[in-house]
């Protein structure tokens, strides 16, 4: 007798949502953390010619060996730590978690962090524990370090900035966590490029840390491209899960292409840092909106005085601006609404229509 899907697939994977993307065809893009930036025209003819010339009727080399010994000077990664490289950061924490699935082990990350450390962790048969974060969206150093001794986690994430809220956590207090747990602690520095701030010269120092990045902040979301800097000993085991072709060639050509232009990144992420400020400041100016602090390319903030997010939200969507609602996520954001910063004018609109959305005193 054949059995259909709900007796075959794992009720884990039954009970789960698919992480949703909502289609953002002619609206504002605001809801994803993309640099809104293309490339000077110039290096755009450069990866034109690459991709043309690419030998793309082979595979890609397995070891991405040119690309690596580039992302290893670009992103200063120290002497003796190896690198892996995923198919996105996404894929680097799948990596890791099947590594560390081993029967009841524990993935643990704060709360409300990036939602997929909990998903992968169900994709992958670990027990997830999520610790919450204080009210102001700070580690709870204590609660966290309680939750580990209780639950000996196989693996934590720490988002730094820490994804939806924003900030850097308290550096001193990731340590604590690093020197206690049990298992691997991986700083998940997503945001790097808007931040200033990194554990990357603190690998030496923690015999249990891994350090992953991602290209898709920065400028090249759409190649998916992450990496991950460690000790030799963990990415050996790591690597043997990782699929032999799993960053194509023309993601391997492009991205050392445009690491040869570096500078034009790090122009972008200064102009994207410029146009957070002024942001978050006219934000600030607006009756009904509370606005969080950041280290990264999005704004975190709060709607009240009689105004709910996801009326506040789908009157943006009605103005062709889309952006991303918190609500109903986690407690600790309950009204709270997440922007990507864009352009001047990109931003400009978003104002425009957030001011148009919400509700005057005496609405
Ligand atoms: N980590 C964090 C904290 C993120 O916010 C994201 C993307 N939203 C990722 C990892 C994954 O990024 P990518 O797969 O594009 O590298």
């Amino acid at each position: 007798m054949r059995r259909p899907p709900d007796q075959i697939i794992r009720p884990e994977i039954l009970a789960l949502s698919a992480y949703h993307v909502p289609p953002a065809t002619g609206m504002v893009k605001l809801d994803a953390m993309e640099n809104p930036y293309s490339l000077p025209a110039g290096v755009r003819d450069e990866i034109a010619r690459l991709a043309g010339d690419a030998p793309i009727n082979r595979y890609p080399d397995p070891s991405a060996v040119s690309l690596k010994a580039a992302l290893r000077e670009a992103l200063a990664v120290p002497d003796g730590m190896d690198i892996m490289l995923g198919n996105g950061s996404d894929e680097i924490i799948q990596i890791i978690a099947l590594a560390c699935a081993r029967p009841g082990a524990v993935l643990m990350s704060v709360e409300p962090a990036f939602v997929m450390f909990r998903m992968i962790a169900t994709f992958t048969g670990m027990t997830y524990a999520g610790v919450p974060l204080n009210p102001d969206f700070s580690l709870d150093v204590a609660g966290t370090l309680d939750a580990i001794a209780r639950h000996q986690p196989a693996v934590i994430f720490i988002a730094y900035p820490n994804n939806p809220t924003g900030n850097l956590f308290d550096a001193a207090g990731i340590s604590r966590i690093i020197d206690a747990a049990p298992g691997i602690v991986v700083v998940d520095e997503a945001y790097h490029a808007f931040a200033g701030a990194s554990f990357m010269g603190e690998l030496a120092q923690h015999p249990n840390l891994l350090l992953m990045r991602t290209l898709s902040k920065s400028g090249l979301a759409g190649l998916r491209l992450g990496l991950l800097a460690g000790r030799p000993e963990w990415l050996i085991q790591l690597e043997k899960l990782r699929l032999p072709y799993n960053v194509g060639i023309i993601t391997q050509l492009v991205t050392e292409k445009v690491l040869q232009h570096g500078d034009v990144l790090l122009q972008q992420a200064a102009a994207i840092k410029i146009e957070r400020a002024a942001m978050s400041e006219n934000l600030a100016t607006l009756d009904g909106i509370e606005v969080f602090p950041t280290d990264a390319n999005f704004i975190l903030f709060r709607v009240n005085q009689g105004n709910n997010a996801g009326s506040v939200f789908q009157e943006l969507k009605n103005r062709a601006v889309l952006i991303k609602n918190l609500d109903g996520s986690h407690p600790l954001l309950t009204n709270c609404l997440r922007v990507t910063v864009g352009t001047p004018d990109e931003n400009a609109q978003f104002l425009e229509a957030l001011q148009a959305s919400l509700k005057k005193p005496n609405d």
